[in-house]
């Protein structure tokens, strides 16, 4: 069996990176998709993983533009052979009450979180089906599963992504093309770094666990839905949050 070929988008971020990791350990081709702006820090990204021993290509692309996630889907089945594995994991937040919301933060979080799902999913369908084989994680959140004060934007898209992954695992079930979603409660990284101290302490105090979770806890569940191994799990929404919200 030749290697398989996984795309992480928003790769370099906190999740997608542990998620490049636990898939490159798996033994796949990992391309890790960062935001165009982000490039310089891609390449430091790359080269420090390199200096450990993991090599991973990086690929800036926005995938809020369908022309731009579809020339990267189309650039890694030329080069590569075959797209096997897509992780959804892009995402950005631009929290505000909807009485303060505008139409910029509304349609951003939309197209980031949401649109950019289609976009990359939408170019490596037919390949996926037509090789008999293909796992596709999207990254949605706890808050897309319950709701979040100040966040209609991000709730609505990240509900939205499972709406996707449900009806897609329908649509491709019998080709071995398995859908699932990874929803985090609240996890360790930049995203979470940037919410005030005392507000990160009260939300701690609702997680069971007791603690914020690590990005390596859902790059494993995201290792196991895309591996060969799952060959059964699809149109599922698997939450990784500590018991903060069991639906
Ligand atoms: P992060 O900000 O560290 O990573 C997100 C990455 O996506 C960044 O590198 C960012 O530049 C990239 N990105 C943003 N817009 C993009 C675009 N248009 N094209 C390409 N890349 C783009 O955040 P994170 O905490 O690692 O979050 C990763 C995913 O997990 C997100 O989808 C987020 O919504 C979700 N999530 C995070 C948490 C958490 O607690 N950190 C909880 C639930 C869900």
């Amino acid at each position: 069996m030749s290697k398989r070929v996984a795309l992480v988008t928003g790769g370099i971020g906190g999740i997608g990176s542990a998620i490049c990791e636990a898939l490159l350990a798996q033994g796949r081709t990992v391309v890790a998709n960062c935001h165009p702006s982000e490039e310089q820090d891609a390449v430091k990204w790359q080269a420090a993983h390199k200096e450990k021993g993991m090599d991973m290509e990086i690929f800036p692309a926005d995938v809020s533009s369908f022309e731009d996630a579809s020339a990267m889907v189309e650039d890694i089945i030329k080069r590569h052979g075959s797209l096997d594995i897509i992780v959804n994991c892009a995402g950005i937040t631009r929290d505000k009450t909807l009485k303060k919301m505008d139409v910029g933060s509304w349609t951003a979080v939309i197209s980031v979180n949401l649109n950019s799902v289609f976009n990359v999913t939408r170019p490596a369908i037919d390949g996926m089906l037509n090789n008999g084989f293909g796992r596709i994680v999207n990254i949605s959140s706890v808050n897309g599963q319950k709701g979040q004060f100040g966040q209609t934007n991000y709730s609505a898209a990240k509900a939205g992504m499972h709406g996707f992954t449900m009806a897609l695992a329908q649509e491709t079930a019998r080709k071995n093309v398995m859908v699932n979603t990874v929803s985090p409660g609240y996890i360790e990284t930049a995203m979470t770094a940037a919410v005030p101290e005392d507000i990160r302490n009260a939300i701690i105090a609702t997680i069971p666990a007791a603690r914020m979770g690590q990005p390596k806890e859902i790059a494993d569940a995201v290792a196991f839905l895309s591996s060969d191994d799952n060959t059964y799990i699809t149109g599922a929404n698997l939450p990784v949050n500590g018991g903060l919200y069991m639906g």
